[in-house]
C-alpha cells in the first residue's frame, strides 16, 4: 500500500533518480558546452542513493528510473542498480541513457536486474549527431543499441527530441530504425529547462501533433491505451509489434495523471519537473545517517509541496534555471 498520496489525491509510486549531473555528451537542447558540474561532495553517495530508494520502496514505490546526466558514467553505478533492483517490493528498475556505454555494459545491466532501457537518439546521421551532441560518438551509440537489442530486456525504447529545422526531416527514419529492430520510440517536445545559447527554443519548437501527422503519411497509427508509468501517449502501428509514443509537455499537459517525484543528483527531492518546489533530503541524510523514520517523515512533508501542474512557456525567459541533466529526465 502506498503511503504517498499528494494534496491533489494523486498516488505517487514512481521515483526518478538522477545519479549524476555529469555527462559525456553536451546535447545542445540540454546544456551548453562549458556547463559547470557540482563538486563531488555535493552529490549523494551511492550508499545514500540506495538508502533513499529503499525508503521509497518501503513506502510503496513500485517503479524506479535511474537517470542523470549520464547515469552509466558514474563509477560503480552497477552496484547501486543491483541493490535497488533486488529490493523486495519494487516492480521494476529502468534506466535512461545516451547509449555511449551500452556496448560494454548492456549484459551487466541485464544481469543486475534492469528490465527496460530508454536510449536517447535524435539522428541517424553521424555529422548531425556531432552537431546535436557536440561529441563524435555516433557509432558507439549505435553499437550500444545493437548490443542491448541482442538481450532479452522486457522493453527497449528510443527517445528522440525533435527540433524544427534540425532533425525533423528524420522523424520517419528514426521510427523505421526503431521498429525494424523491435524497439519502441517516443518523440519528445523540447522543454525550457535551463538557459542555453545554441538556439532559440521557441523557434525550434515542434509539436507532437505535427510529428504524428508526419508519421501518418506512412504508417497507420491507432491511439493505444497502453501506459508504462510515464507521461508517454502511445500509438499502435499497423503491421508492427512495437509502438510509437509522444511526450508532449507543451501541447498535451499530462499533470493530472502525474505519479512521480524526482531525486536530484545533489539530494533534493523535486516534486515537479516544471516547478522549483523541493525538499533537501541530503541534509537529513547527512545529519541523521541510516534513520529511515526521519527520512520517511521528510518525504511525507515534501509531498505536501507537490504543485498541481507545470506552466512551461517557450515565449518567456525560462523560469526554471536548472538543466534537465541536473534534474534527471
Ligand atoms: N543522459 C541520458 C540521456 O540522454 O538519455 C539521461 C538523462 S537526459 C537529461 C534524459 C532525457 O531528457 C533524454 O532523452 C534527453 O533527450 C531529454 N532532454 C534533455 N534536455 C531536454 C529538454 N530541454 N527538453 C526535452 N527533453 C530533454
Ligand atoms: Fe547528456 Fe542526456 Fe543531457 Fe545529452 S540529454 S547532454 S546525453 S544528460
Amino acid at each position: 500500500m502506498s503511503e504517498l498520496i499528494d494534496p491533489f489525491g494523486r498516488k505517487i509510486d514512481y521515483l526518478r533518480i538522477s545519479v549524476t549531473d555529469r555527462c559525456d555528451f553536451r546535447c545542445t537542447y540540454c546544456m551548453d558546452e562549458d556547463v559547470s558540474f557540482l563538486a563531488r561532495e555535493h552529490i549523494l553517495s551511492l550508499e545514500e542513493i540506495v538508502f533513499v530508494a529503499q525508503t521509497f520502496i518501503a513506502m510503496g514505490t513500485k517503479r524506479i528510473r535511474i537517470t542523470g546526466g549520464e547515469p552509466l558514467v558514474r563509477k560503480n553505478i552497477l552496484w547501486a542498480i543491483e541493490q535497488i533492483a533486488n529490493t523486495p517490493g519494487l516492480d521494476e528498475l529502468t534506466i535512461t541513457t545516451n547509449g555511449s556505454q551500452l556496448a560494454k555494459m548492456a549484459p551487466a545491466l541485464y544481469n543486475a536486474g534492469v528490465s527496460r532501457i530508454n536510449i536517447s537518439l535524435d539522428t541517424l546521421k553521424a555529422k548531425r549527431f556531432y552537431q546535436l551532441t557536440r561529441r563524435d560518438k555516433f557509432q558507439q551509440v549505435i553499437d550500444g543499441i545493437e548490443s542491448a537489442a541482442q538481450l532479452p530486456f522486457k522493453r527497449l525504447k528510443l527517445n528522440s527530441v525533435i527540433l524544427k529545422g534540425r532533425n525533423d526531416d528524420e522523424i520517419y527514419a528514426l521510427a523505421e530504425f526503431a521498429l525494424s529492430r523491435g524497439l519502441d520510440i517516443s518523440y519528445i517536445e523540447e522543454m525550457p529547462l535551463g538557459i542555453i545559447h545554441d538556439h532559440d527554443r521557441a523557434a525550434t519548437y515542434m509539436s507532437s501533433d505535427d510529428v504524428i501527422a508526419n508519421l501518418e503519411q506512412t504508417y497507420r497509427l491507432t491511439p493505444s491505451t497502453m501506459k508504462t508509468g510515464g507521461p508517454t501517449r502511445y500509438y499502435q502501428v499497423e503491421g508492427y509489434q512495437n509502438r510509437i509514443g509522444t511526450i508532449s509537455p507543451h501541447s498535451h499537459n499530462f499533470c493530472d495523471t502525474c505519479n512521480r517525484v524526482r531525486l536530484t543528483a545533489e539530494g533534493r527531492l523535486l516534486l515537479c519537473l516544471g516547478n522549483e518546489h523541493s525538499k533537501d533530503l541530503k541534509s537529513l541524510l547527512r545529519s541523521h545517517p541510516n534513520d529511515h523514520q526521519l527520512l520517511r517523515d521528510g518525504i511525507i512533508e515534501a509531498l505536501a509541496l507537490k504543485p498541481q501542474q507545470h506552466h512551461f512557456n517557450l515565449d518567456e525567459t525560462p523560469q526554471i534555471l536548472r538543466f534537465m541533466s541536473a534534474t534527471g529526465g
